[in-house]
């Protein structure tokens, strides 16, 4: 996870937290991530709808 340093939660799509961040280059980015514990998945995106879409796209594997 490279936003570590600044990240903000925004909202919760079932088990996938969307939260935004700044990259190292100074860039908004917005990450789409997992929260079971086995699952791990995230990914970021350049746009909030991406991220979002991408949430509710998401089959957890887990669940
Ligand atoms: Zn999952």
């Amino acid at each position: 996870m490279p936003l570590h340093l600044i990240f903000r939660k925004l909202r919760a799509v079932g088990p996938v937290t969307i939260g935004t961040g700044l990259e190292r280059q100074g860039k908004r980015a917005f990450i789409a991530a997992c929260g079971a514990d086995d699952c791990g998945w995230s990914s970021d995106y350049d746009t909030y709808p991406a991220a979002e879409i991408a949430a509710r796209g998401h089959r957890c594997r887990v669940r």
